[in-house]
């Protein structure tokens, strides 16, 4: 706390956090009033909101809107203090954990909030697509995508190669979000910068191995979303798999090959690979197990929690899904169970509060899907879609930036980040 001496903090217990996502700050935050010393620790110097990531690459907000200082976050809790460096290694046995570039910290609790990694399933070629997981994959899809029409501006002859054409793969709420997004940059913003370049040469492909999109929604949202795809030009291909990759060719199990200089990866998530060194059986994905109260079998010092952790939920008995819903509350429930066993308390189960799934199409579609399975799609789920990830950025300021960028692209279709930067 502000005005303790170092040996007062000395003796307080310290509370390790592993990740700055939505997982680690949920922690942090319920430790707030704990006697404790909250140290957090991240690779990057800032929280990203990764659900809006795809609107950073197609240039509809700006990254500052996505990424927030973390800093910043806990410049009113003076029980805790931020580090950036990478966490190169655990010993669970000797509670210390290794870092890239500043000397191991011991901990008395230790919340793993890692988050998860991209998983190419073994695609030949895994180089030459372009992941969106983290704020830099959203730059340098932009980026690739601006450089690609610039390009074939100079030389419209690139067009007839595919250097326009990108194909998505995945059809859960990253695919889709990205293809309705890409779809309306090109047939809004695009078409009209280059007028005199071929529109029916650049062609947005999403691909999906099953043989439906969103197959965590209800069979109407799953039919309107394609069916609205197609209106904003996607190519909706489903039961294909990618069977390999080049900078200029997509090749599908079936022998297809698409021509597409840009291949977006949204296909699938794997365990932060921190959680293979821990010595553990991991589950399916890579994720580590945890226990009813969050912590992991026979270290009740140790809690896992959001996309690296696999949580079951109490009530159902079903694995709980990598979202930022459950991110955001297993981390404050561990938090929380923490604060209770520092003040010689007793933990307490997860129990994880379903309020709904949604995903956008593009500006005015979205769908909802509520827990007692009510659903809704258009534009008041849209609207619905707004606000609660408004409510969800971590400050007044992103809300305000996101809000601004919204409502003037809203009313204009203008996307203002679709600029170059040179370094
Ligand atoms: C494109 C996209 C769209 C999504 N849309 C939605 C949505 O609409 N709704 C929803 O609920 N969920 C959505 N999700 C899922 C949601 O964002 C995740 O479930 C959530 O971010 C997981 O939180 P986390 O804290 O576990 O991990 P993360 O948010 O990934 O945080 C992990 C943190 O750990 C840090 N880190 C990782 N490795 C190291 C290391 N070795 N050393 C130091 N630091 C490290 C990272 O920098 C990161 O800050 C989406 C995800 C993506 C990628």
């Amino acid at each position: 706390m502000a005005g303790t001496s170092a040996e007062e903090q000395a003796l307080r217990p310290r509370v390790l956090i592993l990740g700055g996502g939505f997982a680690g700050l949920g922690a942090a935050r319920k430790l707030k009033d704990a006697d404790a010393e909250v140290v957090l620790v991240d690779e990057h110097d800032y929280h990203t909101f990764q659900p809006l990531l795809y609107q950073v690459a197609t240039d509809l907000l700006e990254t500052s809107a996505v990424g927030h200082p973390l800093r910043g976050l806990f410049h009113e809790q003076p029980n805790a203090s931020v580090h950036q460096t990478r966490v190169a290694g655990i010993d669970l046995a000797a509670r210390e954990v290794k870092f890239a570039e500043m000397p191991p910290l011991t901990y008395d609790y230790l919340v793993l909030g890692l988050g998860a990694e991209v998983n190419f399933f073994g695609v030949d070629g895994a180089e030459h697509a372009f992941p969106m997981y983290t704020l830099s994959d959203a730059v340098r899809l932009k980026e690739h995508v601006l450089r690609n029409w610039k390009k074939t501006d100079l030389d419209p002859t690139l067009a007839d190669d595919g250097a326009l054409n990108v194909v998505i793969v995945g059809g859960g709420a990253t695919g889709v979000e990205t293809a309705g997004a890409m779809a309306e940059l090109y047939r809004s913003n695009f078409a009209e910068d280059y007028p005199s370049l071929p529109q029916e040469k650049a062609r947005i492909t999403l691909v999906e191995a099953s043989p439906e999109l969103f197959s965590m929604f209800k069979e109407n949202l799953r039919t309107w979303t394609k069916r609205a795809l197609e209106k904003r030009g996607v190519d909706v291909v489903l039961g294909e798999i990618v069977d390999s990759i080049t900078p200029t060719r997509v090749t599908l199990k079936s022998g297809k090959v698409l021509e597409a200089h840009t291949l977006v990866w949204g296909a699938g998530l794997q365990g932060n690979a921190i959680g293979e060194s821990l010595g553990l059986e991991l589950q399916r994905g890579k994720r580590v197990s945890a226990e009813a109260d969050l912590s992991i079998a026979g270290h009740p010092e140790v809690f896992a929690v959001g996309d690296i952790a696999w949580i079951t939920d109490t009530d159902t008995g079903d694995v709980l899904p990598q979202l930022g819903s459950v991110a955001l509350q297993a981390g404050e429930h561990a938090g929380e169970n923490i604060a209770r066993r520092i003040a010689g308390k007793e933990t307490e189960p997860f129990v994880y509060k379903d309020k709904g799934t949604m995903a956008t199409i593009g500006r005015g579609a979205a769908v909802i899907q509520m827990p007692g399975g009510r659903t809704m799609k258009g534009k008041a789920a849209f609207l619905a879609w707004g606000s609660v990830h408004l409510a969800l950025l971590s400050t007044g300021e992103d809300r305000a930036k996101a809000l601004l960028n919204w409502t003037w692209a809203g009313f204009t279709h203008e996307r203002s980040g679709r600029i170059t930067v040179e370094s």
